[in-house]
């Protein structure tokens, strides 16, 4: 997960914490309930985590529930280590790792409200 040396950031985001905020997830219970059906695009990761299987290339990443989303957008773009990317760069490096609909949009709205 992603972490930082910030003393004013958000603490880093654990595989634990992660976990149980996608077992609380509306979404992710919808997808894991039609995993095992031929049309689904997602897959179990150590029985816990959920996955797209994307079509463009062979990466997986993690679904990201939504109570983390805007933590993980903070600490992709605001902390020293991020260095504030732009749409691009910060897009493809959530992406290489994580995945939610609304990403791009949600990045493009950190972006506008970055001074
Ligand atoms: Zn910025």
């Amino acid at each position: 997960m992603l972490s930082t040396l910030d003393e004013d950031a958000p603490s880093a985001i654990t595989l634990e914490e992660f976990r149980r905020a996608q077992s609380f997830d509306r979404w992710r219970q919808a997808i894991r309930k039609n995993l095992n059906e031929e049309c689904s695009q997602y897959e179990e990761h150590e029985h816990i985590v959920l996955v797209p299987i994307p079509k463009l290339d062979s990466t997986a990443q993690d679904l990201v529930p939504k109570p983390l989303r805007q933590r993980l957008l903070h600490l992709a773009h605001h902390t020293r280590l991020a260095g504030h990317p732009g749409i691009t760069h910060m897009f493809y490096t959530l992406r290489r790792n994580f995945f939610w609909p609304s990403l791009l949009a949600d990045i493009r709205v950190v972006l506008q409200h970055c001074y």
